[in-house]
C-alpha cells in the first residue's frame, strides 16, 4: 500500500534497444511481483507485505480511494492477472509472474527494496 504524503520517488529509467530488457527472463531478474517466502526471505516478505501491496481500492477516503468510474475500477488496474510466467500483453508489455496470491502486489526490484526499505515501484516498458 502506497501511503500519500510519505517519502516516496518516481524513476524513469531508459536504456537503448541494445540494452533494452525485453527478454522475460531479464525483465524477472531485476523485476518481481509475487509474494516473497516469508521462511527463506522474511525481512522481503514483511517489506512487500507492509509496503507493496495495492488495496482497498474502493475505501471512500485517502489514502487508497483510487477507484474510478461508472464501475469503480482501480485506477491501477489492481487485481493484476495472473500468470503463469512472464509474458508480454499485445502492446509488448510485460505481463509479470504472479500467482493467485500475488495479484495485489505491486512491482518491485528485490535490491531497492532491501537497501531503502521503502515502497518503490518498479516497472519494464
Ligand atoms: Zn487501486
Amino acid at each position: 500500500m502506497q501511503v500519500r504524503g510519505l517519502p516516496h520517488t518516481h524513476i524513469i529509467y531508459k536504456t537503448t534497444d541494445e540494452y533494452a530488457p525485453v527478454v522475460a527472463a531479464i525483465i524477472d531478474a531485476h523485476v518481481q511481483a509475487i509474494m516473497p517466502d516469508p521462511d527463506r526471505t522474511p525481512l522481503l516478505y514483511d517489506i512487500v507485505n507492509n509496503l507493496h501491496l495495492h488495496k482497498g481500492c474502493n475505501e471512500k477516503t485517502p489514502p487508497m480511494a483510487c477507484a474510478r468510474g461508472p464501475g469503480r475500477r482501480c485506477a491501477k488496474y489492481f487485481p493484476k492477472p495472473e500468470s503463469l510466467a512472464t509474458t508480454f500483453d499485445e502492446r509488448g508489455m510485460p505481463v509479470y509472474k504472479r500467482g493467485p496470491n500475488d495479484v495485489h502486489v505491486v512491482a518491485y526490484c528485490i535490491y531497492l527494496l532491501y537497501y531503502f526499505h521503502a515502497h518503490i515501484n518498479v516497472e519494464v516498458t
